[in-house]
């Protein structure tokens, strides 16, 4: 279950302390809070299956035009530019890949931008829905498939132990990983898992492999309660330039397609 209201709030806290990333958080906060009213307003009759385009266009628009101006201008230009027939056609392709698997992140166009900007709340409602079916150790997005965006620790008392969890940028979902494994190829040796952190923001860690030479971060909430899974990644793009100069690539791209 996404917390619009805390992740917007965090993305603005968050912009304050990092200037090299607050243009990003600022537009994020902004797509958050009109994310969260179409949530508001789609949640309670959300159909199974692929949303009809009927379903979601009427917000279509007013999406572009509430996020517009926290928007790099290219990206509000094009949205802008979208006729209801485009948006139709992109909704239609985002949610067919969605079933296929097929992983188009890497080469994030600015209308399937928007297309997936509106289809987050849907794609969030329709988990929830799933919710109890959710199972452990997949390296995959339980309730949509995607590859996950990032991790989170969090102390388990009862087990005396950190968990890590992974969290999916499509859907919102979160599902318990093993700690030390690679979620895109499932390298354990932790020779090849390397670590790093940045100063700036110590809460937040680099897991790279050197099997695959992707790498995701996590998100130690108990170092920092405040944080928000989706705001504080996108917030450590310290560690996203650090993780190039490596020569890692990410699991999967964020917003801003980094
Ligand atoms: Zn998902
Ligand atoms: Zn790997």
């Amino acid at each position: 279950v996404i917390d619009w209201q805390r992740r917007a709030d965090r993305a603005e806290a968050l912009a304050a302390l990092l200037p090299a990333a607050a243009q990003a958080l600022r537009f994020l906060a902004a797509l958050t809070r009109a994310q969260g009213e179409i949530y508001q307003h789609i949640a309670p009759r959300v159909p199974p299956g692929p949303a009809p385009a009927e379903f979601l266009l009427p917000h279509a628009a007013p999406l572009v035009e509430r996020v517009a101006a926290a928007s790099p201008p290219a990206l509000a230009a094009a949205g802008r530019a979208l006729s209801q027939a485009e948006w139709a056609s992109l909704l239609a392709a985002e949610q067919a890949d969605k079933v296929t698997g097929r992983d188009r992140a890497g080469a994030l166009s600015p209308a399937s931008f928007w297309a997936r900007a509106l289809l987050h709340p849907f794609w969030a409602a329709a988990a929830v829905q799933l919710q109890g079916e959710a199972h452990d150790g997949e390296g995959r997005c339980w309730g949509c498939d995607a590859a996950p965006l990032c991790g989170v620790l969090r102390e388990d008392r009862e087990a005396g132990a950190a968990i890590r969890w992974l969290c999916c940028g499509r859907c919102g979902s979160q599902w318990r990983y093993r700690r030390v494994s690679c979620p895109a190829c499932g390298e354990e040796d932790p020779e090849r898992l390397p670590r790093y952190s940045a100063e700036e923001i110590p809460w937040v860690r680099l897991e790279a492999c050197d099997a695959c030479h992707l790498y995701l971060k996590v998100i130690d909430l108990d170092r920092a309660q405040d944080a928000e899974p989706v705001a504080d990644e996108l917030g450590a793009l310290a560690l996203d330039l650090f993780a190039a100069e490596q020569g890692y690539r990410k699991i999967s791209p964020n917003l801003i397609g980094v």
